[in-house]
Parts: structure tokens; C-alpha cells; sequence
């Protein structure tokens, strides 16, 4: 698809909005536009007509009406990192919330006030400091506001359930420029749906998470297996996952090692499986689950920290780190039947062909406080699953980008046979068909309703998109071209 033109913004109305505004309307040439249009993956390179770095809730209310009186896209931005770059419209408006980051921790009730574009090492480092914290993504610079509207899924989901599970409130900017409050007593419908319907139903400028105590303690604990033995590890991981006790997150993975520093250096880049855990809370007693990884096979290196929980919370920042090229694929499973391990282990299958490079594969175990919550509770349609399947691609050189991809839509494909559907903030570019698995049906059913009361011309598309059931909708989600390849 070719990229739309780009509006032109006459200085007039320019002007007029930067007098409303508390904080910046960016265009072409202005300082800091080339920095605030890039986002995490670096495939993404659009150039919006209007960048506005909001200040507070009334500007997120000013930017939406100036680009729907302009006819602009408006795509959202907090962290950046959905993987085809959403918030970033070619030739429309972003609503940047960077500038909004806040965070305010009221330690006696066990609330933190989150500002819609803080990042998720913000609330962590605000609510830690109170020995305090919620669940939060594995990765410190993914935005508070994408993670949480998806679902929210993080080391300490076992214990407290998902992020959407924590908040008791939302302040949101509707399409007409309105500001709500949306919470269990105001506005309940749309606090069910901003529980893991995304961006579809306005701006969230704050969110109100639950706190809970923690001890600030975590341990890690990773052994690596020869390739070989990866079916029966991965058999005896799933005995694993269904004893293991809510402070752990037992975790796999199937691919090939960098230069890690744990490694024997004749181990370095060689095919490998791994399982362990991730435990939050006193790292003594989930020491105890040791013997047990140990006992699977014997391991060919290891790899076990007792870390703060700030330092868990950024331990994979730099392999994730914004400016790479990227794809992904996910899944999520019920179970974990023998032919899924085998397609787990086989990462694509073969790679005799001029596309052949095989991604690397992880499992994170779901459970626990996760599946508590009644399924019609709230918008995240997934809470019996055992599994969420992820791979992402990571590299530098353009020339790659059709290998990349390839193999990560191969490997999507082998596990899809054992799929219970997709995590929304874990999808891609599958379009309407991803949304549809995103969300059981009569979950679908209740968002397009809710789309239709609030947000009935669609003006929140740029996303994973529920679209209205109105005849003015845009049923294929995007003006500006929003897919990688
Ligand atoms: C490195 C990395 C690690 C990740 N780790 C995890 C993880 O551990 N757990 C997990 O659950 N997910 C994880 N994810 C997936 C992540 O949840 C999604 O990519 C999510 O969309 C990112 O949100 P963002 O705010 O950073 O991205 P953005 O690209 O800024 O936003 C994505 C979309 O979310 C919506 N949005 C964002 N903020 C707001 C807001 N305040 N109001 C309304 N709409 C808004 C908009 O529709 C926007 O287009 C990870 C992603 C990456 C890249």
C-alpha cells in the first residue's frame, strides 16, 4: 500500500493550538520531532504531520479534537512498543504521552496514581521504594499504558493477577474529548473493557494500580540442557509448571546462545533448550525448587542470581533495547501435549531454503492468581491458559527483514495447531483474524458494543481494533499503512 500524503497544517491553526497547549505541538523541523516520531522497532520509520507532547489531561483533550477537526489519524504513544509502531500514523497526529510520567504512592491505602504515559520502571522504582509493588512486564521501558490496556502480564501475575487486575480506576479522554473516570461504581462498562481491550475506547491519562507488599527479593534460576534432551525436559518442565507455587513463574526456552558469560565458550552460539523460574519473594524458599531443574538431566551450564526485584524488573532491558529490528509470534496453550514440545523444540522446522534462519522460542507459565478472575470479569479473554508461547526476532540488517519475518511466521505456524488463542499485546500484523483470537466470542460481542457507545466513528483505530458495528466504521482498522512488510 502506498503511504497517504501528508496533510498540510496551515501555521494558523497551528498556532491556535499551541496557545491551548501546556505542553509541545511538533511538526517537521522542529526540534525534537525526528527523536519523538522513532519507537521501539526500527522497521517503524513514519513521519506523522503532528507530534503533540502532551503536558496533562486537558491537552490529550485539546490534540484529540484538533486532529479530528484536521480529519488526522490519531495514533496514541506511551512506552512504543508495540512491535508494528501503532502510535505512529504516517501523515496524522500523535498523542505523545510521554511527557506524562508521574507517578504519586499513597502507601497507607496501597495505591499508586500512574500517569497514562509512564513507563513500567516508574511505577516499579516509585512503589518499591514503599517495599510495595504490582504486576508489571518483564522489560522496564515497555509503557505502563499499552501493557496494562492489553492485560498485563509480569513476574508477579501468579500472586496478584494481571495488571488490568489491579486497577481500581482509569481516567480517560473519550473520542468526544470527555473526561471520565471509569472504575467497579462509575462507569463500570468501560473499566470492563480497558481490562484487556487495548486503546479502542479513549486516552487512559490515569491509572490508580493496587499495591501489594513484597519483600523487593527475587531469584533466577536457569539450566541449560543439550538440544537433544529437549523433548523430556520440556515433559518434565510441564510437570513443573502445574505444581509450581504462585511466587514462581517457571519458564522455557528453545534457541541458540549468544556469547553469555555463563558459558563455556565452546557453548557459545550452539542450539540449546532451557528451563527454570523466576521467583519473587524470599529467595531461600525458592531455593527449594532447585533439586528438582537439576534433577531433569544434566544440565550443560546454569545460571542462578538472587537479584533485587528492581534488577529482575530490568534484567532483560538491554537485549530488548529500543532501535533494533523486530517481529514476533505468540501463542497461548492450554496444555502442553508431546506434539507441541516437538514443534516447540523444532522452532519452524526445516531452514534448507534461502529463508532459512530459525528463531529462537520461550514459554511463560500463566496460572494461579491469573485464572482466579471470572472470564466474563474483564476484557482479557485468556485466563485458563497453562502457556504463553513467545518468539521475537531481533536484528540489524534490513537485507534480513524477509528471513526474519519468514521464520517467525513459520514458527507461529507450528505452534498454532495447540493454540487457545493470542494475547492482544501479542500480536502483530494479523490484523481482524488476530483480534478475533485475541477474545472469545461473546467477549467480542460486548467490545463492539461498548466501541459503538464510545467510540462509534472509530476514531481510535490505531490499534489491535474492535471495530464498531456502524456503517461509518473503518472496517479495515487503518488509513496509514501500519504493517512491517
Ligand atoms: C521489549 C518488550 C517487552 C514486553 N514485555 C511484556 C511483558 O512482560 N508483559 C506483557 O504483558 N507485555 C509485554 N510486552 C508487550 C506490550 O505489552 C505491548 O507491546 C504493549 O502494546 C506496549 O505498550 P506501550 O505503551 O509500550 O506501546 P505503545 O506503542 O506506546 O502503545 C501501544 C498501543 O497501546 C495503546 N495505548 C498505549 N498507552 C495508552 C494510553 N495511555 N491510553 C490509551 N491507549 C494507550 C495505543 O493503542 C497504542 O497504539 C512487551 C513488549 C516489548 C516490546
Amino acid at each position: 500500500m502506498n503511504a497517504p500524503s501528508i496533510p498540510v497544517l496551515t501555521s494558523r491553526s497551528l498556532e491556535g493550538l499551541r496557545r491551548t497547549l501546556r505542553g509541545q505541538a511538533l511538526t517537521h523541523g522542529d526540534e525534537g520531532f525526528e527523536d519523538a516520531r522513532m519507537v521501539w522497532n526500527a522497521m517503524v520509520d513514519r513521519r506523522p504531520a503532528l507530534i503533540v507532547r502532551c503536558s496533562d489531561t486537558d491537552d490529550v483533550a485539546s490534540a484529540i479534537r484538533f486532529g479530528r477537526d484536521a480529519g488526522l489519524e490519531l495514533g496514541v504513544r506511551c512506552g512504543g512498543h508495540s512491535v508494528v509502531g501503532q502510535a505512529i500514523p504516517h501523515g496524522g497526529l500523535v498523542i505523545d504521552l510521554t511527557p506524562m510520567n508521574a507517578v504519586r504512592i499513597d502507601p497507607d491505602a496501597r495505591l499508586a496514581y500512574v500517569q497514562g504515559g509512564a513507563l513500567l520502571g516508574d511505577l516499579d522504582r516509585a512503589s518499591i521504594a514503599h517495599g510495595l509493588a504490582t504486576t508489571a512486564g518483564n522489560v522496564s521501558h515497555t509503557g505502563v499504558g499499552g501493557l496494562t490496556l492489553g492485560g498485563g502480564m509480569g513476574w508477579l501475575a501468579r500472586q496478584f493477577g494481571m495488571a488490568c487486575d489491579n486497577v481500581v480506576a482509569f481516567q480517560v479522554v473519550t473520542a468526544d474529548g470527555e473526561i471520565l473516570t471509569a472504575s467497579d461504581e462509575e462507569n463500570a462498562d468501560l473499566a470492563w473493557g480497558l481490562r484487556g481491550g487495548g486503546g479502542n475506547f479513549g486516552v487512559v491519562t490515569e491509572f490508580t494500580f493496587r499495591l501489594h507488599p513484597v519483600t523487593g527479593r527475587a531469584l533466577t534460576v536457569d539450566f541449560f540442557y543439550d538440544e537433544e534432551a529437549g523433548p523430556a525436559v520440556l515433559r518434565a518442565f510441564r510437570e513443573l509448571v502445574a505444581e509450581a507455587p504462585r511466587q514462581a513463574t517457571p519458564t522455557a526456552w528453545a534457541g541458540t546462545s549468544a556469547e553469555w558469560p555463563f558459558l563455556a565458550p565452546e557453548l557459545h552460539n550452539t542450539r540449546m533448550v532451557n528451563a527454570g523460574f523466576v521467583w519473587v519473594g524470599d529467595p531461600e524458599q525458592g531455593r527449594s525448587l532447585i533439586p528438582a531443574y537439576r534433577a531433569i538431566a544434566a544440565p550443560i551450564a546454569e545460571a542462578i542470581d538472587e537479584v533485587s526485584y528492581l534488577e529482575l524488573q530490568s534484567s532483560a532491558d538491554e537485549p530488548m533495547r529500543h532501535g533494533m529490528r523486530r517481529y514476533w509470534k505468540g501463542h497461548y496453550l492450554r496444555g502442553l501435549p508431546d506434539a507441541a514440545i516437538d514443534a516447540f523444540v523444532g522452532r519452524g522446522g526445516a531452514t534448507a531454503s534461502a529463508d532459512g534462519w530459525q528463531p529462537d522460542g520461550s514459554f511463560q507459565a500463566y496460572g494461579g492468581a491469573i485464572g482466579e478472575v471470572g472470564v466474563e470479569d474483564t476484557a482479557f479473554s485468556h485466563r485458563d491458559a497453562l502457556l504463553e508461547f513467545v518468539s521475537v526476532a531481533s536484528w540489524e540488517d534490513p537485507d534480513e527483514d524477509r528471513a526474519r519475518i519468514a521464520g517467525e511466521r513459520r514458527f507461529g505456524a507450528a505452534m498454532e495447531p495447540f493454540s487457545s488463542g493470542v494475547y492482544v499485546n501479542g500480536l502483530a500484523d494479523e490484523g481482524a483474524t488476530g483480534v478475533r483470537h485475541a477474545y472469545r466470542p461473546e467477549t467480542l460481542a460486548r467490545l463492539t458494543a461498548l466501541k459503538d457507545r464510545y467510540d462509534p466513528e472509530n476514531v481510535f483505530h490505531l490499534n489491535h481494533n474492535i471495530a464498531p458495528s456502524g456503517a461509518r466504521a473503518q472496517t479495515d482498522g487503518a488509513r496509514s499503512d501500519q504493517t512491517l512488510t
